[in-house]
């Protein structure tokens, strides 16, 4: 079943294509998205590397010396909603990440990426990023 958001507004309808029936009404993912609104500049970040398919910004509440976010523009909510076809996208969120971390100095010290599946995972923001991690020596494993 295909799922199309007709207008993307606060009253926007969400119906099925094949049988035009309403499947949910009210403010589409698009619009509320947080990270999507930073990829169309509705919401300002500090950019540090952008492609026509990916863009890294600096976390807006830093945990380490060097926080960065990398997302793809296109919006995909968590892990478990990639699509073989967001294969390649996921591919240059790595390369991006290892870009920056060349560009900004900590890549020969290491650094860490992680990227948060729901609840458990501790997602707060539903489209995917990878947390690129750096500035200082990391434990393992995590907590
Ligand atoms: P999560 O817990 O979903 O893996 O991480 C979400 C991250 O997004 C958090 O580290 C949080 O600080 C960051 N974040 C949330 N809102 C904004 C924002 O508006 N701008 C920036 N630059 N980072 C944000
Ligand atoms: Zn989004």
């Amino acid at each position: 079943m295909a799922e199309r958001w007709l207008t993307p507004s606060r009253d926007a309808v969400k119906y099925d294509t094949d049988t035009a029936i309403v499947i949910a009404q009210g403010e589409s993912t698009l619009t509320d998205c947080i990270f999507c609104k930073i990829v169309d500049g509705r919401i300002k970040a500090d950019v540090v590397y952008e492609n026509d398919r990916v863009l890294a910004f600096r976390d807006i509440n830093p945990v380490m010396p060097q926080h960065l976010l990398v997302i793809p523009k296109k919006h995909i909510a968590t892990v478990n909603d990639l699509a073989s076809e967001d294969a390649a996208v996921v591919g240059e969120m790595y390369l991006a990440a290892a870009s920056v971390a060349r560009e900004l100095g900590f890549a020969e010290r290491g650094y860490r990426t992680v990227v948060n599946c729901n609840q458990d995972g501790g997602q707060l923001v539903f489209h995917i990023h990878m947390h690129l991690l750096g500035g200082r020596a990391m434990g393992w494993p995590p907590g």
